[in-house]
Parts: structure tokens; C-alpha cells; sequence
């Protein structure tokens, strides 16, 4: 029987204490030695490639750099597909249940390294301590549990589960741990070899997570670790024809780009969210704005899972109480470095730009600053949770995706046209509601399209097992499968039936 692993709770002091030598050891790792982080292709880590700076996100003074990254070259693309199709190591012809066995011995190494783990996305990605916790705990259930779903295959006499070659997994840098581990190990426990090309801000995570898996027993040939921009990974990675899939978590113009520059492409992709709780007037009203302000803006609302529109029956968008509570829990989470506990959000992966900015930057007809945009220590990576209210249908709130603290506050007449006005956003990742009435939940059930539907609760955090995390629509281009069950490795499969005459 698969469990999930517990998250930490800081609240302990051994654990507080274990938290403050996290954040001594990290910050000194940061002042004091750049240590460059190699390619690994074919088996060896190469350093003599052009070197690339990550800039450190947990304090952000001039000059101080997290680390360096060798950049990979089309020839290292290349012989790492050559090398990974030709299975040198044989992760292939082991049983799923020994390749489940390594997979545990690498969830054991992350049990043993999550303090680095976490570490390592406070100063490269900016993230706070607890939520890069509950990162490790997810990745430690996605080894357990894909390597379980591997096992089950074994038990068919006349089925023989072969994987389907080499995977190129291309994870995001909002989600460091979990994701690039979610990718690799269900590539893994199908029988493929790996070729992570990690986030372009998130490299360094990438490569302690490859050491997790490497120093567990798993061969550099089988998982070869190849930073480089994302238009030569297209090229020579995604475009190769003995790369049998890539699992992409990322914009949807990143998978159509993907699928048109190679239409046989076998992509398995999660792409965004334009996700939506909607408030009834028949709702816990405190309850709600507890859980709307934890989706919307933990991690600074840099999850595909946020909520990024609230939509309220109208009985609740003209309740001041219900907007001043709203108002003050948001101005309550402080921004700033990660390595101070009081701050409930951390850094931007990015400065903004991009929709976000345009967001910010503009106010359509009818709309207005609840919470006006601000920066903490006028600092352009410390960005305040900020609300825009009046939000109007088929605007550009109303629709695009804009991953960062900014929520959008929109008006329904009743829970019908609330549905509509989260089901014409095209996307369909996650969607909560928040209602006491069973008829009006059973109702929403049956009207709204997403993948991850929310009663009562927030939008973001699904856990392995218990919550596949997949959308609809826009949200899931490719296989469109959910990550988190039992059947999403079976598409990195290929599975042959063996007969004979009785
Ligand atoms: N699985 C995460 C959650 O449920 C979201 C992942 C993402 O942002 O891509 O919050």
C-alpha cells in the first residue's frame, strides 16, 4: 500500500533549529564558494562548455551569484540521444521491480538530502522553506509510487511492458523539486532512459536532484543532465526521431511550437491554468477567503494551480466585510528574502514582465485597485499580492494566464453564469467552489470543466494518489493524461500481449 510522505512541521523547535542550519549552511554556500554544475552526457560531467550564471533570488545584492552551469552544445544533445537510445547501462532489461527498488533507494536519498533540497530552491528559485517542503514530499511519492504502478505490470504473465526508448523531460522552475522528479521517475519506472533539460532557472535544483538519483545507483547514462536555451533543446532534442516522448510542464505555446515542429511527437504536457474559485452567497465566508488567499497567492501565485480569478455571486461581491477581509489577509503576507521566516512569500523566479506587467500595468473599463500593486524595498523580484476588482467578461484578466500574486475579482449574477465565467477561459486545470449547499456543488460538479475540481478547499497542493493533477482544454495539450495515478506511466510503455495456443 502506497503512503505519502509527511510534510515538516516548523512549529517543532528541533525542526525550527533544523531550519536555521539550513539557512546558515545555504547562505554561506551562497557568499562564499560558486561552484560550477557540469553537463552530464555519456556517462562523464563535462565543464569545458560556456559557463552560465545563476543569479541568487534568496538575498539579491549586487554581485552575489548562486551558482554556475555549463551550457550543453547541439553535439552534447545529440550524443546524449545516441547514448540514451543505445540503453548502455541496460536500465531497460531490468525487472519493474528492481527498477522500483532503485527508485526507493533514490526516494531515501531525497528523505536524507531535503534540507539541501530545500536550500537550493531558496537561493536559486526564491521560494520559502515550507512550500520547497512539501515540494520533497511530493517528489519522494512520485518515486514510491510510479515505481509501484511499474510493479503491477510485472504480475501479467502474457504481458511483457517494455519502455518506449528515450524521454526528454522539460520541467518548470515554479514547481524546482516535484516536478522534475515527478517527470523522471515515471520516465524511469516505465523502463526509458532520461534526458533532463532543466528550467533555465532552475538548473541548479535540477542537478541536486540528478545527484539524488545518481548517487542512488542510477547510471549518468541513464539519466543524462543537459542545460541548454530552449530553442536548441527544440532542435536537436525534441525534433530527433529516436526521442520516443517528452513530458513538458509549460506554456501551451511551447507544446503546440513542440507538436508542430515535429507532428509524430509523443508529448505528454501539463500547460497552464486560468483557474477560478467561485464564491456562493450559500459559502463560510471566512472559510473562503482563507483558502482563495493561499491559492491565489502562495508561491506569489507562480502555480498553474493558482487561483487567479475569484468569481462572486453577487450577494458576496457587495458584501464589505467579505472584500475587507479579503483586502486585509492579503496585505498580511509579507514579502521579502526567503531566509527571513516571517516572510510568507519570497522572491520572484523572474522580474516581471509579460502579461503579468501588462496586468499590472492597466486598468480595463470598470475595473479598479482593491489592492493596488507594490513592491517590498522597492526591490523588482518583491512583489506584493495585489487584487483588481470589476473584472469584466472577456477581458484580458478574465483570460489570461498571468503567474504571478495578482488575483482578479469578477461578479456573477447567480452560480450558473459564474460557470460560464470559468468555463469560456479555455483552460481547465484546477477550479474550486466554495458552498455550503450540496445542491449547488453537485450542480457546479456537473457544469464546470476542469480537471482538479475543489469543494470547500483550495486549488493548489494535489497529492499523489489521493488527487491526479491534469486539466482540460487548454491546460492539458498532448496526451493530456494525469500525473498521480496509477495509469500515467503506461504512456511511456510500450506493451506487447504474448499468446500461444492453449
Ligand atoms: N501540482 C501543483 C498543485 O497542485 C501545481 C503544479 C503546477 O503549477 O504546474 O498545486
Amino acid at each position: 500500500k502506497f503512503h505519502g510522505e509527511a510534510d515538516t512541521d516548523f512549529i517543532l523547535p528541533p525542526n525550527k533549529e533544523w531550519a536555521k542550519n539550513i539557512r546558515a549552511k545555504w547562505m554561506k554556500k551562497v557568499s562564499d564558494e560558486v561552484s560550477v554544475a557540469p553537463i552530464v552526457v555519456g556517462g562523464e560531467a563535462i565543464l569545458d562548455r560556456e559557463v552560465k550564471t545563476a543569479i541568487d533570488k534568496s538575498q539579491l545584492k549586487e554581485g552575489v551569484v548562486c551558482g554556475k552551469y555549463a551550457l550543453a552544445t547541439k553535439e552534447d544533445l545529440e550524443r546524449a540521444v545516441e547514448i540514451a537510445a543505445k540503453d548502455v547501462d541496460g536500465w531497460r532489461s531490468l525487472s519493474a521491480s528492481e527498477r522500483q527498488k532503485i527508485l526507493g533507494q533514490v526516494a531515501n536519498k531525497m528523505r536524507a538530502k531535503r534540507g539541501d533540497l530545500i536550500g537550493v530552491a531558496a537561493a536559486e528559485v526564491g521560494k520559502v522553506f515550507f512550500e520547497t517542503d512539501v515540494e520533497v514530499s511530493e517528489a519522494i511519492d512520485f518515486l514510491e509510487f510510479y515505481g509501484h504502478s511499474a510493479r503491477y505490470f510485472d504480475d501479467f504473465k502474457n504481458l511483457t511492458c517494455k519502455g518506449k526508448g528515450v524521454g526528454v523531460v522539460t520541467p518548470p522552475w515554479n514547481f524546482p523539486i516535484a516536478i522534475p522528479v515527478g517527470g523522471i521517475s515515471a520516465a524511469l519506472a516505465a523502463g526509458n532512459c532520461v534526458i533532463i533539460k532543466p528550467a533555465s532557472s532552475a538548473v541548479l535544483c535540477a542537478y541536486e536532484l540528478c545527484q539524488c538519483f545518481w548517487e542512488a545507483g542510477i547510471s549518468k547514462n541513464t539519466l543524462q543532465f543537459v542545460p541548454c536555451a530552449g530553442s536548441l533543446a527544440g532542435e536537436h532534442l525534441v525534433k530527433n526521431e529516436k526521442v520516443d516522448f517528452v513530458i513538458l510542464t509549460g506554456g501551451e505555446e511551447t507544446a503546440y511550437a513542440m507538436l508542430k515542429s515535429r507532428p509524430n511527437l509523443f508529448l505528454s504536457a501539463e500547460t497552464g491554468g486560468k483557474d477560478a474559485t467561485i464564491v456562493t452567497a450559500m459559502s463560510d465566508r471566512e472559510q473562503a477567503i482563507k483558502n482563495v488567499i493561499h491559492s491565489a497567492f502562495s508561491n506569489s501565485g507562480q502555480k498553474c494551480s493558482a487561483t487567479s480569478l475569484l468569481v462572486l455571486e453577487e450577494e458576496v461581491y457587495n458584501d464589505p466585510h467579505f472584500k475587507k477581509g479579503l483586502i486585509d489577509a492579503a496585505q498580511s503576507l509579507h514579502v521579502g528574502s526567503v531566509w527571513d521566516f516571517t516572510n510568507r512569500l519570497g522572491t520572484l523566479a523572474n522580474p516581471v514582465d509579460g502579461a503579468l506587467k501588462q496586468a499590472l500595468e492597466s486598468l480595463e473599463e470598470g475595473e479598479s485597485w482593491a489592492l493596488a500593486p507594490s513592491y517590498a524595498d522597492e526591490n523588482e523580484y518583491m512583489l506584493k499580492p495585489s487584487i483588481k476588482w470589476g473584472v469584466k467578461e472577456r477581458s484580458f484578466c478574465h483570460h489570461t494566464e498571468l503567474f504571478g500574486p495578482v488575483l482578479s475579482v469578477m461578479c456573477a449574477k447567480d452560480l450558473k453564469h459564474a460557470i460560464e465565467i470559468v468555463n469560456a477561459t479555455g483552460y481547465g486545470l484546477t477550479s474550486g467552489i466554495e458552498s455550503l449547499d450540496e445542491r449547488e456543488v453537485a450542480y457546479w460538479r456537473k457544469h464546470l470543466k476542469a480537471g482538479n475540481l475543489y469543494i470547500n478547499r483550495g486549488t493548489t497542493g494535489a497529492i499523489v494518489e489521493r488527487q491526479p493533477f491534469g486539466g482540460l482544454g487548454k491546460s492539458a495539450v498532448g496526451s493530456g493524461r494525469k500525473a498521480g495515478i496509477h495509469n500515467y506511466i503506461t504512456q511511456f510503455m510500450n506493451i506487447e500481449e504474448v499468446a500461444e495456443p492453449l
